[in-house]
């Protein structure tokens, strides 16, 4: 099975990704993680991604589909969860070549619809371990000392593209292409929506449901 969850930043993809590929054994497959790693390359190609990220913009679709095609490729045959690709309908026409090239196609499209004002709160608040990773909330999860790691007591830092005006912009800037992307998979009767704003636990619950 091939799950798309789709959603504007901050609708709480990549929480509920992992949830699921937990619970179904699937791979999770975040367009956003896999991009970010690149951009940290002390290279061209990094330097030119870390522009766009912290601008708030959108990679373009030729970059994407490059640096996103092999990986699903290498996963013919197992249940996959994409995060985040597609995002415009040059990705959607890319995804469709790829998936047919390993005979697979798309099954289901869980959008996470979430207000604004949330997406903003959700998004500004997120706090980001620098040595493990780990994800807390200044509201909704703060660490336990303020502005260090619970597990390993390292310092948190705020990502670039998480400070309030990268935030606006990134937002508007999904929303827009966003919109043509849910259309085309609406009129393919494969797109369910859920309301994200409610609890992790009662929006995991709906999309298993739904599953
Ligand atoms: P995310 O972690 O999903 O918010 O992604 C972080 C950033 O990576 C986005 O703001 C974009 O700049 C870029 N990105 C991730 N996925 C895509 C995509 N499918 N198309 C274009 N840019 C993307």
């Amino acid at each position: 099975m091939n799950l798309i969850l789709m959603g504007l930043p901050g609708a709480g993809k990549g929480t509920q990704g992992k949830k699921l590929s937990q619970k179904y054994k699937m791979h999770y497959l975040s367009s956003g993680k896999i991009i970010r790693g690149v951009a940290r390359h002390d290279n061209s190609i990094g330097t030119v991604i870390k522009r766009y990220i912290n601008n708030g913009k959108l990679v373009p679709d030729e970059i994407v589909t490059r640096i996103i095609k092999d990986k699903i490729i290498k996963l013919k045959g197992v249940n996959k969860i994409l995060d985040g690709f597609p995002r415009s309908k040059k990705q959607i026409q890319d995804l469709e070549k790829i998936l047919s090239s390993i005979e697979e196609e798309i099954n289901l499209i869980i959008y996470l619809k979430v207000k604004e004002e949330e997406l903003i709160k959700r998004l500004t608040g997120r706090r980001i371990c620098m040595v493990d990773g780990s994800i807390y909330h200044t509201k909704y999860d703060p660490p336990q000392k303020k502005g260090k790691c619970d597990k390993c007591g390292s310092n948190l830092y705020q990502r670039e593209d998480d400070k309030r005006k990268v935030v606006e912009k990134k937002i508007m800037v999904n929303k827009k292409k966003l919109k043509k992307v849910k259309k085309y998979y609406q009129n393919k009767g494969i797109l369910e929506i859920i309301d994200g704003n409610k609890k992790t636990e009662k929006v995991e619950q709906e999309i298993e449901n739904i599953i």
